[in-house]
């Protein structure tokens, strides 16, 4: 960081001052962080932005600093000015950038006082969620947070400077929009100059960005905030910030460089290492459901999925071949060497039925080969061998099957891999690993809905046939890290037709269509070229970057889960006039 400039408060930064300057005359200015009184001598640590610095105030050399330095408190405000000097041998603080020295302080200006903080702003200890949100302006300040915030503004300035860097444009989109169709729930405006009518408020600048291609920005970015009206589930926010971009005259390798670049650039400026250089491994989403029984793959460990189908065509065992008859699959995968005991294998079992599964198979490989399983009388010893080979299954291991429909058997063992990696410790420290996932299904059947839903959105680009809607694959690409999708994005539809393809299987009747999407079948009849872009969950990344286990704690200002703010207040109730002004009646009951 660059020397701030000289004025009456300070002229350097606290955290930057080191061995190098001992002998000078310098001013920092921040706030009291701890205060040390010793036989005589006060010592101060005084935060800035950049770190601490030691304050020492002696009571003879400067008998007036010393007096006020006795009034200070946490987080009193002040400006010190001082030589820096080396500390005294075993003062030394190995633990702090500016340990080697301190500030021996000539005056000292008291610039503001503090009350008492609620929760002590010079330690990280755990301090209950809703009161630091409630005090979010002390809790910023503390360490934790502090470099949180740092970390986040590396990794928007590294994506910018990349993009900058590579021709792109960074255009803006408006918040004040109609629907957009990313699948959620809108959070709407009402509109006073039109009584009755409502914005939205925008789920992506999906919509906007298309259109800035069709007409002719190529290469667009925008760090955007999403908006999406979800039931909170844990670490989601109503509000959300994305790296959003979009390229015309691309194809699925383009954008996927392009990305692959700019993370490598952001994980090095976040001093974040993967595993391996770009470019990273693709699979297909049906390898990886087959493989990670996941669309966001965990690569990090092995445990990996395999089908028993053929290990197990033709069983007499009533529950598998039921399964088999009616379309499902038998999966399962070789736990490793482990002897459970009962209680963990029924924990186990309880987990595969929280996604879905009937049950669990588990088997224990015994010296001569058998299983030590309550399944296997059920099963040839042939059979029986068949999958013990198939899952590379050797004495002393725990082999974990589950029979169901395919989408089912994929989830619930892709669950209790995780689980098996949470339980037994099998992600490899430092290891961190992105793949991308590509070919998925155009659409997937909502059973709730009874209808065909667009498994990305329905402006991604469709591959094959339409006579079979879940035939059809899409140009969509995700990218996961250590198994969370921070990602994804497609080719899109360049053609009206096509469009209007893709809406007949959704439902939307050409009128809805251009009801809802007017403007944006209207820009496809103008000249639109093939173009593709991607969007990355700011928040997301940089939680995973920076060690943290909840989005909130990169975010300055984030809600709660029930989407409140414990500082502001919001969301609140307004007064009667301005609804009024609005057109707008409130029926529900004030929340209590
Ligand atoms: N708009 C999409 C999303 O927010 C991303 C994209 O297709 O670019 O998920």
């Amino acid at each position: 960081m660059r020397p701030p400039r000289a004025n009456e408060y300070r002229d350097a930064w606290c955290g930057e001052l080191d061995a190098s300057r001992v002998g000078e005359t310098v001013r920092v200015a921040g706030w009291v962080h701890r205060r040390r009184d010793h036989g005589g001598l006060i010592f101060i640590d005084l935060r800035d932005r950049t770190g601490l610095l030691q304050l020492v105030f002696h009571p003879e050399t400067a008998p007036e600093a010393h007096a006020a330095a006795e009034q200070l408190r946490p987080e009193h405000v002040v400006s010190a000015e001082g030589r820096v000097v080396r500390r005294e041998e075993g003062k030394v603080n190995p633990n702090l950038a500016t340990g080697e020295i301190e500030l021996d302080v000539g005056t000292l200006d008291a610039l503001a006082e503090s009350a008492t903080p609620a929760f002590p702003v010079d330690e990280d200890g755990p301090v209950d969620e809703v009161l630091r949100l409630r005090h979010r302006m002390l809790d910023l300040r503390r360490e934790g947070m502090r470099e949180a915030m740092l970390m986040r503004h590396t990794v928007v300035r590294a994506m910018r400077d990349y993009l900058n860097a590579h021709d792109f444009l960074d255009l803006e989109t408006p918040i004040l929009t109609r629907s957009t169709p990313e699948g959620a729930r809108d959070f709407l405006v009402p509109s006073r100059l039109s009584p009755g009518e409502f914005y939205a408020l925008p789920q992506s600048p999906q919509l906007f960005k298309q259109l800035l291609m069709m007409a002719g920005y190529e290469r667009y970015y925008q760090i955007a905030r999403c908006f999406r009206d979800e039931d909170l589930r844990a670490d989601r926010q109503p509000e959300f910030t994305q790296l959003d971009l979009e390229m015309s005259f691309v194809d699925e390798d383009d954008v996927i460089g392009v990305i692959e670049g700019l993370l490598a650039r952001v994980f090095e400026d976040a001093g974040f290492p993967t595993s391996a250089p770009p470019p990273w491994p693709r699979l297909t989403y049906d390898e990886a459901m087959l493989r990670y029984g996941s669309d966001k793959p965990d690569v990090r460990f092995g445990l990996e999925l395999h089908d028993l189908g053929e290990e197990l065509a033709g069983t007499e065992f009533k529950v598998f071949a039921g399964v088999l008859e009616s379309g499902g699959v038998i999966r399962g995968l070789n736990a490793g060497a482990r002897e459970l005991p009962r209680s963990e294998l029924d924990a186990l079992t309880e987990h595969v039925k929280r996604y879905g599964a009937g049950g669990l198979v588990w088997a224990f490989v015994q010296q001569d080969g058998s299983w030590r399983s309550p399944t296997a009388k059920f099963l040839s010893d042939e059979q029986r061998d068949a999958v013990t080979r198939r899952l590379s299954g050797r004495p002393g291991d725990l082999l974990l099957l589950v029979a169901d429909k395919p989408l089912v058997a994929a989830t619930a063992l892709g669950e209790l891999r995780l689980e098996l990696a949470r339980r037994f410790d099998l992600v490899p420290e430092g290891r961190h690993d992105a793949v991308w996932v590509v070919d998925f299904p155009m659409f997937e059947w909502s059973e709730t809905e009874r209808r065909w839903t667009a498994m990305h959105h329905p402006f991604t680009a469709p591959v094959g046939d339409f006579s079979d809607p879940g035939a059809l694959r899409s140009r969509g690409y995700d990218v996961a890290l250590d198994g969370v999708e921070i990602g994804g994005g497609s080719i899109r539809i360049n053609r009206p037709e096509v469009q209007q393809q893709v809406f007949d299987v959704l439902g939307i009747s050409p009128e809805e269509a251009e009801a809802r999407f007017g403007f944006l079948l209207e820009a496809l009849r103008y000249g639109a070229p093939p173009h593709g872009g991607i969007a990355f969950g700011i928040d997301r990344i940089v939680a995973i970057v920076a060690g943290r286990d909840s989005i909130r704690d990169v975010i300055a200002f984030p809600k709660t889960a029930s989407g409140a703010d414990p500082l502001t207040g919001a969301p609140a109730p307004v007064d009667g006039a301005q609804l009024a002004e609005l057109g707008v009646k409130v029926t529900a009951p004030p929340r209590t």
